[in-house]
């Protein structure tokens, strides 16, 4: 694919590349999907203010930088080491997932403001284009807790449920499964995230084929009442 520009058609672009099938996942980077549709920012615009000054004097980034963080931010639930963020559309981040890199010199990219309908909007356009009913997961790269390294998650995702549900199945020896919800979207993001590389492989669209299906639910973000490491961070 070239270089993503504001008012590109993504869903003409990859099928114009590939001959997509029914049942295709197809996996879109978030950072092209947000230069496809005009939400980047340039530095130069924006004027920091005095809560993004106090928290850039603690990380030692740029004010600016830390101010778009601020502004795709519901939340702040750390600042420091590294400012930690919860976005309205559940997903919790480092930096609010804004990004410096892979867009020109003074410019950030941030994430989708609604990454759910982003995925429904990008399904519809591979039906438009090429006829085809897929599954798109909108991802980014993200790190986590507990773990040294980035992996890729799923911040949006249409035409299948987030999570695979095996509560109440019976293992090999018959015991029920009480616990276990799969995060699939999740999985598929991971695999598509190294696929894409992080630098310049240019590589922001994967496409998963012959996916068995699965069930279950959307619920992949705690509530934060029930998300023990956001109390934890900030009681
Ligand atoms: P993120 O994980 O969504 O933040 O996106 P990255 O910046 O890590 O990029 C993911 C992949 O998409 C990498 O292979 C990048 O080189 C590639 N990529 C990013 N922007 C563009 C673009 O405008 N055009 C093309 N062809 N590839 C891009
Ligand atoms: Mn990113
Ligand atoms: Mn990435």
């Amino acid at each position: 694919l070239p270089l993503i520009r504001e008012g590109d058609d993504l869903c003409a672009l990859i099928c114009e590349r590939m001959l997509l099938k029914n049942g295709d996942i197809i996996c879109i980077a978030s950072s092209v999907y947000s230069k496809a549709e005009g939400h980047t920012r340039s530095l130069n615009e924006i004027v920091p203010s005095e809560q993004a000054c106090r928290i850039a004097g603690k990380t030692g980034e740029d004010p600016r930088f830390i101010q778009a963080v601020v502004d795709a931010s519901d939340e702040i639930v750390l600042e420091y080491p590294f400012v930690l963020s919860a976005l309205p559309c559940g997903h919790v981040g480092v930096r609010a997932g804004v990004d410096q890199s892979n867009i020109e010199d003074e410019m950030v990219i941030l994430l989708p403001p609604d990454p759910m309908g982003a995925a429904d909007d990008l399904r519809e356009g591979f039906f438009t284009a090429a006829g085809v009913e897929t599954g798109v997961i909108v991802t980014d790269t993200c790190g986590r807790s507990f773990r040294r390294g980035q992996t890729g998650h799923a911040i949006g995702w249409s035409g299948m449920t987030a999570i695979r549900d095996f509560r109440g199945d019976t293992d090999l020896f018959g015991h029920v499964l009480k616990i276990t919800e799969e995060a699939v979207v999740d999985e598929i993001a991971g695999f598509a995230n190294f696929v894409m590389g992080e630098s310049n492989n240019g590589v922001p669209a994967v496409v998963f084929r012959n996916c068995p299906s699965w069930e279950g639910h959307d619920n992949l973000y705690f509530s934060p009442d029930e998300d023990i490491m956001r109390k934890l961070l900030k009681p």
